[in-house]
């Protein structure tokens, strides 16, 4: 079966202090949906990538009065609300159709995954702008006989194992991982609390990053080293002449763990093993990409490896499933990167060949 791919998205950050202090030297170009890569110890040429949308974040911006980051000059500059337009806009309008949709953003520590997906201060990101959206669009409905129930859950994956960060006491091993022939693997006990605007929703996003694991590594003192899943549950009543039809979407917003080596962050003892773990569940996430790719390129034997690690179970819907799938990869401009960031371009160029299969949930109210 054709279906539509994966929509795949780079984004390149300004200079941190760190590579400013060390002089670091610009490596990535972008043209159009061009985006290149200089090897900076080697005399060839940069390597070119083509994806859906590059996007230009790493000069000839400045702050507004309110501290929003918004393009000068040349234009070039991607802001928040441009990056919203083309991918937020469209997360959106898949709700209302009754399409899920899954963005996941990949990318090394500090290489801008959570400015991307939540943001910081003014600079709201993808899925705080999205759910205003939401809301707004809810609230201007004049169809009286339509109504909206939304909910929300956010959980973290470390060292494989599930917490709710909605709740405070979570089982010593977390929580379980169940299939249902339905709807696929979920969490079982997952709090999944009703929101009825955005400011609910943005108070229950501050709990559950309050109570992410915070472990720091030498790379980024404020990183998590666990995935982050915030689920929003859409669901749309219709009462017509033959009783109620409900179209249901289901947005699965993905903030990976940094996709570095181990080593590479000078870790060692406990937070290797945490590395080792992460690097599973990545790694698994590389490997059921690999096999998507080689499906949607005709090889139709390929196995794909979902039940190699908790991540790639919740994310089977989203890999090649039921659902209209958005990556954003986030780079860092700087030379002292560009063996990851190459990996990362790499990554993302293999997530392209990813075909979904999102059909419209619509079903009558029973
Ligand atoms: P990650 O989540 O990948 O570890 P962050 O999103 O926390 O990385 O980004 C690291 C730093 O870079 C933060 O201080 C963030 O404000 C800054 N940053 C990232 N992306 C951008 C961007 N597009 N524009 C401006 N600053 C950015
Ligand atoms: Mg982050």
């Amino acid at each position: 079966m054709s279906g539509e791919s994966v929509k795949v998205a780079v984004r390149v950050r300004p200079f941190n202090q760190r590579e400013k202090d060390r002089g670091a030297k610009l490596i990535i170009g972008m043209n159009g949906k061009q985006t290149t890569i200089k090897n900076p110890d080697s005399k060839e040429g940069p390597k070119n990538f083509a994806f859906d949308f590059s996007y230009w974040s790493h000069d000839e911006f400045e702050a507004d009065e309110e501290g929003i980051l918004q393009p000068t000059g040349s234009n070039k500059y991607s802001s928040q609300r441009l990056v919203f337009n083309d991918l937020g806009q469209g997360v959106l309008n898949n709700a209302f159709e009754g399409y899920n949709t899954s963005l996941f953003a990949y990318g090394q520590t500090g290489s801008g995954k959570s400015y991307s997906m939540v943001g910081y201060g003014p600079n709201k990101g993808i899925v705080p702008i999205t759910c205003d959206e939401m809301f707004k669009t809810i609230q201007g409905n004049q169809e009286q006989n339509k109504r909206f129930e939304v909910t929300f859950s956010m959980l973290e994956i470390y060292n494989e194992q599930v917490r709710d960060l909605l709740n405070k006491d979570n089982p010593k091993g977390g929580l379980q991982v169940r299939q249902n022939p339905k709807i696929g693997f979920y969490v079982q006990d997952l709090k999944k609390v009703p929101v009825g605007s955005y400011k609910e929703i943005e108070r229950r996003m501050e709990q559950g990053t309050a109570s992410r694991t915070v472990a720091s590594t030498q790379m980024n003192a404020t990183s998590s080293r666990a995935h982050t899943v915030v689920t929003i549950t859409f669901d749309q009543i219709i009462k017509g002449d033959s009783g109620e039809t409900k179209k249901s979407s289901v947005m699965n917003l993905v903030d990976l763990a940094g996709s570095e080596r181990a080593d590479s962050t000078g870790a060692t003892g406990d937070r290797l093993k945490e590395g080792a773990n992460i690097n599973k569940s990545l790694s698994a996430l590389g490997n059921v990409i690999s096999a998507l790719a080689d499906q949607s390129s005709g090889n139709k034997k390929v196995l794909v490896p979902y039940r190699d690690s908790v991540l790639t179970k919740l994310l089977q819907n989203a890999l090649g499933g039921n659902s209209k799938t958005i990556m954003i990869a986030a780079l860092s401009p700087a030379d002292i990167n560009y063996d990851e960031t190459l990996s990362t371009l790499r990554y993302a160029d293999r997530a392209k060949k990813i075909k979904n299969k999102a059909v419209v949930n619509e079903n009558p109210v029973d």
